[in-house]
């Protein structure tokens, strides 16, 4: 409105400088400049459109993504949906007193499901969609990516109050490009205005006058990245892990995507999980179709398990997936994990809730504990029992395989500090110690003796159980994820709750 006023009061005062003889060439050369300068710098921007979803164009359209179309994930289903309750009944969180949520971020590794998560969340609070990604945001020119900012803030706002929606989700995929640490980049006068509008923003959200609820979502693989002001409480302040699915996920992954295709009878999509360690969703997604391609190509009616078969292969060579284990890798990895997890329960019976050979973040795989109350003090034998559960890895990879690997990297290094921690503490032979002032050679040498006294303990534990050990690693290579009840089955050792487990 305030445009088209504007542009007419100018026109109208252009004519009446002509009609008075006034030369107005040089205000319309000065004019055409100006536009044509605004044209370069903001032009990309003007035509660049968000993906919505949601309109009243869009009601029911196939796009409408359901928590139901996503497989595996169930804990980060659940998070993800305890977390929206707030937006699906804000009259009782406004009642309590409960402070609106403005951020959630969804953190994994790409093709796990994230988009596909804030698309359901559209769906399960009856939101308006729109997503961008963080590069969308990113220009060379100081101010652009600000103004993007807030457009897209106005956009979801005015759409989802068009769309009759109470509410609206903004999706940033990839928001380390845009919610980087301040003054890292180059042009980092940029990046800083844009994420510093992104907080101002966020800031706003959640005042009473607001017709529509805005919920920021953003996707990200690296949120070590962040700027430290994003994940303040009051911006995002929930963090949901997306991490790539264990065997019963991939298997519900297969099943939704092979819901419409036409499967010959000697496919089992339990085997094609079990074959499919490290993939993602995507990469599922991507072999299922490639499997369809190979049928069609043969002119067969039905996908064969060869056409899997041939499926997988074809997703690895492609190089779409980065990590893919072999056979004996993964032998590897499940003797290292039931090591730790048989040091664990003896040192605190019950401790142990999952073991699996599934990859996840940097490690191959891992031993949940159930969670340890705080604890602020340790004495001498937590310590050492800690030394231990980090050692039995590489002890129960050296007594099965013959060797070790580099897979127990971080486990000597968790061995270090814990050592060095108890030294400096003054619980070692070397006594009570200055740490500012004892020689570091001596250090080393206490941690080299205490490691080295602990790993002795180890070997004989694992030798004593390696019967039982070896059952355990077959189960875990088999179903890729025990639980502690099993694991504590399997090793014969008993079923013992412990008090901080409930
Ligand atoms: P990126 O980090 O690369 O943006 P992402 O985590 O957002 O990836 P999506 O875009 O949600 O991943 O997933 C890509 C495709 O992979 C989806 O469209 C879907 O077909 C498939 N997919 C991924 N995860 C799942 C899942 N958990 N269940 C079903 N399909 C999935």
């Amino acid at each position: 409105m305030v445009k088209e006023i504007a542009i007419g009061s100018t026109a109208a005062l252009l004519v009446y400088a002509l009609a008075g003889g006034y030369d107005v060439t040089p205000v319309i050369f000065l004019a055409g400049i100006l536009i044509l300068m605004r044209f370069l710098v903001y032009g990309k921007e003007m035509g660049r459109k968000f993906e919505v979803l949601g309109g009243p164009e869009q009601k029911n359209a196939p796009g409408q993504v359901t928590f139901a179309d996503i497989g595996g994930q169930e804990e980060a289903k659940r998070e993800f949906r305890e977390a929206l309750e707030l937006l699906r009944r804000p009259e009782q969180a406004a009642r309590l007193g409960v402070r609106p949520l403005k951020g959630i971020l969804l953190v994994g590794p790409p093709g796990t499901g994230k988009t596909l998560m804030a698309k359901a969340a559209a769906s399960f609070t009856d939101s308006y969609y729109l997503a961008a990604s963080g590069s969308q945001f990113v220009e060379m020119y100081a101010g652009v990516g600000a103004q993007r900012v807030r457009k897209i803030f106005q956009e979801a706002r005015s759409l989802a109050g068009k769309a009759g929606k109470k509410s609206a989700i903004i999706f940033i995929d990839e928001i380390e490009v845009l919610g980087g640490k301040r003054g890292k980049h180059t042009s980092h006068l940029e990046y800083d205005q844009t994420l510093n509008e992104l907080l101002v923003q966020m800031d706003g959200i959640g005042s009473d006058k607001e017709k529509v609820k805005v919920l920021v979502v953003a996707a990200t693989n690296r949120a070590d990245l962040l700027d430290g002001a994003l994940l303040r409480p009051g911006r995002f302040d929930r963090m949901v892990r997306v991490d790539l699915p264990d065997q019963e996920g991939r298997l519900h992954i297969l099943k939704i995507h092979t819901r419409r295709r036409p499967l010959h009878d000697d496919v089992d999509l339990t085997t094609l999980a079990k074959e499919t360690c490290g993939f993602s969703g995507a990469h599922l997604e991507a072999m299922v179709n490639e499997a369809a391609i190979l049928a069609m190509r043969e002119n067969r009616e039905t996908i064969t398990a060869a056409d899997f078969k041939e499926a997988i292969d074809k997703v690895l060579m492609g190089e779409k997936l980065d990590r893919r284990l072999r056979h004996q890798e993964l032998e590897r990895i499940a003797y290292h994990e039931v090591g730790h997890a048989l040091i664990s329960e003896l040192v605190k019976p019950g401790s142990v809730s999952v073991v699996t050979v599934t990859p996840r973040g940097q490690s191959l795989g891992y031993i949940r504990r159930h969670e340890d109350n705080d604890q602020y003090l340790y004495t001498e034998e937590d310590l050492m029992g800690q030394i231990r559960i980090c050692l039995a890895g590489a002890v129960a990879e050296k007594y099965f395989t013959g060797s070790r690997s580099t897979g127990a990297a971080g486990d000597y290094r968790q061995a270090v500090d814990l050592a060095e921690r108890l030294i400096k503490a003054g619980l070692s032979d070397l006594g009570a110690i200055n740490p500012d002032t004892v020689p570091t050679k001596s250090v080393h040498e206490e941690t080299q003796r205490l490691i080295k006294g602990e790993e002795k303990t180890v070997v004989l534990e694992i030798e004593r159980h390696a019967e039982q050990l070896a059952k355990a690693a077959a189960a875990l290579l088999a179903d890729e994820r025990i639980s502690g009840s099993r694991f504590r089955e399997l090793v014969g050792l008993p079923e013992i709750k412990p008090e901080s487990a409930a």
